[in-house]
């Protein structure tokens, strides 16, 4: 059996080493490594795919978040409601720009934001809500549209987890995830469902007077060079990465559903072990796995996670402590015991070994592991 890893980046290269290496030497060849004609064409076959008039890509996912926040023209003082449940990116770059995170607890099925404590988090001060797409399924982006447009509200996707998920809205209309709020942002680490071979991220947007100003923000705040209109920031995607990525977004749905096998395998396998709980699965949005991400009742999820590792399978705490006790962000407003699902789900949540490379084999050790520790 080939070693079992969380993600499994060389075996995804090795399928399409040609392409990927073709396209690294064009680049190279052209030696236009900034800003190039790949960035531009990246660009626009991502919109193509998202179904979304403006692709701007950038250094990565947390810039990508902090410039949407500083193109929307957020201010110190103001308020961003954000789920606490989450990688730190989203509180770490409204903290650095001296807005005040809100934290909303999430449901414990889908693990994302929860509509009515969004609802019940909103004061005069709040100016925006960042969803996070969490683990590749989207958050209910009606409900969170509707609260938003009630109070006048931005609101910027978090989408480094769902790049391609189909989000269904009540009216049937259905959307990628990260298209649907006035700006999405996604990521393009490595092991994200859309990864580069370094670090990259994009802002995605239907509004075209948005999306000139989050490029305005990522080149120095300017339009003209050696012209500079508001405080800007060095973000851009690299041509080499953009090339990567070329390849790649032809690859995403069919890495899409070789996620989905792999949880299809695992659910079946899970279905009738009492203490787990599979994920859930939203009506309202497919899922893409950037996580298979179980819930470990009686305790057990630490002792679950030794055995597994004593077997040779990484498995992995998405997140172990949330945001809202992490000692950089504490404050009184979010004291321990202030977000109960939040917290009950970093005490429960385990994430399997997930990649678009995991083969029956894998797969059968990694379920027969799990059963076996619950049969004993
Ligand atoms: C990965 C990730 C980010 C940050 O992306 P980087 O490219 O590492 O900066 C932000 N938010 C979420 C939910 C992520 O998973």
């Amino acid at each position: 059996m080939k070693p079992i890893q969380m993600v499994d980046l060389v075996g995804q290269y090795a399928r399409i080493k040609t392409e990927v290496d073709s396209a690294l030497q064009r680049v190279i060849d052209s030696a236009a490594f900034i800003n190039g004609p790949e960035v531009k064409a990246f660009e626009q076959e991502l919109a193509a795919y998202l179904g979304c008039r403006h692709v701007i890509g950038c250094a990565n996912g947390t810039d990508a978040l902090q410039v949407a926040l500083m193109a929307l023209g957020l201010k110190p003082g103001d308020e961003v409601i954000t789920p606490s449940f989450t990688f730190v990116a989203t509180v770490e770059v409204v903290a650095l720009l001296g807005i005040v995170p809100v934290f909303a607890d999430v449901l414990p099925g889908s693990f994302n934001l929860d509509p009515e404590d969004v609802r019940r988090k909103i004061t005069p001060r709040t100016k925006a809500i960042v969803p996070v797409h969490l683990f590749g399924q989207a958050a209910d982006m009606d409900a969170i549209m509707a609260i938003a447009g009630e109070h006048g509200l931005h609101v910027v996707e978090d989408n480094c987890q769902a790049i391609g998920s189909d989000h269904r809205s009540a009216d049937g209309a259905v959307r990628k995830s990260g298209t649907i709020g006035h700006v999405g942002v996604t990521s393009f680490f490595p092991s994200k469902n859309l990864g580069c071979y370094g670090d990259g991220g994009a802002l995605f947007t239907n509004d075209d007077g948005l999306a000139h100003r989050i490029r305005r923000v990522c080149n120095h705040g300017s339009d003209t060079r050696y012209y500079h209109e508001v405080v800007g920031v060095n973000s851009r995607l690299d041509s080499l990465q953009a090339a990567v990525l070329r390849v790649k977004l032809r690859h995403l749905d069919a890495y899409a559903d070789a996620r989905r096998a792999a949880a299809a395998a695992y659910d079946a396998a899970f279905a009738k072990v009492p203490a787990l709980t599979v994920p859930a699965r939203s009506t309202f949005s497919t899922h893409v796995f950037h996580q298979y991400t179980l819930r470990v009742g009686d305790d057990r999820r630490d002792a679950l996670r030794k055995h597994l590792e004593e077997r040779g399978i990484p498995a992995m705490i998405y997140y172990p402590v949330p945001c809202h006790l992490q000692n950089a962000y504490k404050s009184p407003r979010f004291a321990e015991g202030s977000l109960p699902v939040t917290e009950r789900l970093t005490r429960e949540v385990l994430s399997l070994p997930m990649s678009t490379e995991l083969d029956q084999e894998q797969l059968h050790h990694i379920t027969g592991a799990v059963q076996a520790f619950f049969a004993a």
